[in-house]
């Protein structure tokens, strides 16, 4: 197994009683391996619970929660949606000066494809410095940090100037009783100043140094396509070569062949100069050229080259570009039947700027076919949808010129000293829309530092953490809450 991690010397226990450990951080090469810590056995306990979506259950999970912040005194509260899920809240009050920040994290994981896994995915195995798990790190992993690192504040009794909600929420991973939901029905329960959420990434290099730190401040725009093809019907015993199967499968294989080029924003010119100054050559040169070009030629280059020689590739070739995966694939009613029509989704995620329409008439050119018709997937009509993705593709980022973000830069240049500090795009989607549809600056982070491989196993095989990394992040997030929350 290779691990950037192994090898070097692993943190040496983070989350005793004795805080600040800010100078525990600085004395780097005197640290032992760490097996264990209060952050990675929550996270093992939450990994315990199989909180799939579909198939698996939260409320056992909220339960344990709501025990661990009753033991802290703080106030606390199941909500149980009408599916039966439950989303807990608990709050550590403040002196009221300050209006409330609130710290989300989505207790539902997607299922785990057993037979892909090494080990059970539900029983909060530790291995080598990792915990594993369903969710290990999207996104109980989140979850334990930032539970710990509020009830360190209790704790430790920080006087807090304003309340600090913690939240563990159902259906992020879909369903009809998400965030959406519990804002429409609870709002003042869960309102707040700003909030924090899943999100932006914290990179590595190959020697596990940190290097960047990425706060999301936008997420990408989620569209569904659908292509139907239309075909004769007929009995298959007697074959054409056209049917309604052959649009659609040569249409597809059009599709996955092709790529968009690079479309980029404001904010990701932004993020791609920012990454050249930590990068090596000729890396470095690439990614300026990514964010400077105008020229779609230059910027295919330039992005063929980033992707290469990138240490993220799949992240960074989707963070360039309106990404289009073909995802479900329905055609047939019996095995002797020829079937008149064959449909495809394709799931799009779209960098905030573009819109559903020009993407849709990309494809009409790539597929080429007037046999495949190709449509917005959801149900909206046309006038709906142009509303709905008008507002989304011009809906602002969150700022950061906020009491949270400047805590959040503050605090990782403290435990990663030689980190920058990036306002980024999230490539997918969170449940954070609740808040910055209502005008509250929600900022994404996942609170730890990983690598590649840790990054693609997530909604994958053997998904996992390493102990040093919870470490240091629920020491990043502790100290962001008591900069932003401590009197
Ligand atoms: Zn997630």
């Amino acid at each position: 197994m290779r691990c950037s991690l192994l090898g070097t010397i692993l943190a040496v226990s983070l989350l005793t009683s004795a805080f600040p450990l800010s100078a525990a951080v600085a004395a780097e090469d005197t640290r032992i391996e760490e097996t264990s810590s209060k952050t990675a056995k929550l996270l093992q306990e939450l990994l315990r619970f199989d909180s799939s979506n579909p198939g698996g259950q939260t409320l056992g999970q909220a339960e344990y929660l709501k025990k661990l912040f009753d033991a802290a005194g703080a106030e606390t509260e199941i909500i149980v949606t009408p599916s039966g899920q439950a989303h807990f809240i608990a709050r550590l009050k403040g002196d009221g000066s300050k209006k409330p920040v609130l710290l989300a994290a989505h207790s539902d994981v997607v299922p785990a494809e057993r037979s892909g896994w090494s080990v059970d995915p539900f029983a909060g195995v530790i291995q080598d410095g990792y915990v594993l798990g369903r969710g290990a790190m999207d996104f109980k992993g989140g979850q334990a940090v930032f539970a710990r690192a509020v009830l360190m504040l209790a704790e430790n009794k920080v006087p807090l100037s304003r309340d600090v909600i913690f939240l563990a929420e159902a259906d992020e991973e879909a369903g009809e009783y998400g965030t959406s939901w519990l804002a429409e029905n609870y709002w003042e329960k869960i309102d707040a100043e700003f909030a924090l959420n899943e999100g932006g990434w914290i990179f590595q290099n190959g020697a596990g140094e940190t290097t960047q730190v990425n706060i999301t401040t936008r997420d990408k725009i989620y569209v569904s396509l659908k292509l139907t093809a239309a075909g004769k019907p007929t009995h298959s015993s007697r074959p054409m070569t056209e049917s309604a199967i052959s649009h659609l499968t040569q249409a597809l294989a059009k599709i996955t062949q092709w790529d968009t080029d690079p479309t980029l924003n404001e904010q990701t010119r932004e993020y791609f100069r920012a990454l050249s100054r930590t990068a090596k050559e000729p890396l470095a040169s690439h990614l300026k050229k990514l964010a400077e070009g105008k020229k779609p030629e230059e910027l295919r280059e330039a992005g063929r080259k980033v992707v290469e020689l990138g240490d993220y590739p799949l992240l960074w070739h989707a963070l360039m570009r309106n990404t289009v995966a073909p995802t479900m694939v329905n055609a047939g009613i019996k095995e002797n039947v020829i079937p008149g029509t064959a449909e495809a989704i394709i799931n799009v995620r779209l960098v905030p700027g573009s819109t559903p329409y020009e993407v849709m008439e990309q494809l009409r050119k790539v597929v080429n076919d007037p046999e495949v018709k190709i449509e917005l997937a959801s149900g909206m009509t046309d006038s709906e949808a142009r509303e709905y993705y008008d507002k989304k593709t011009n809906a602002p980022a969150s700022p950061v010129d906020t009491e949270l973000y400047r805590a959040l830069e503050e605090s990782s240049k403290q435990v990663w000293p030689k980190a920058e500090v990036v306002p980024a795009l999230f490539e997918a989607g969170t449940d954070g829309s609740a808040w910055r549809d209502r005008g509250v600056p929600v900022y994404g982070i996942y609170p730890y530092p990983l690598d590649n491989e840790t990054l693609e196993r997530m909604h994958g095989n053997d998904e996992r953490i390493s102990i040093r990394s919870l470490n240091e992040g629920t020491e990043m997030i502790y100290e962001t809450l008591r900069k932003v929350a401590g009197r």
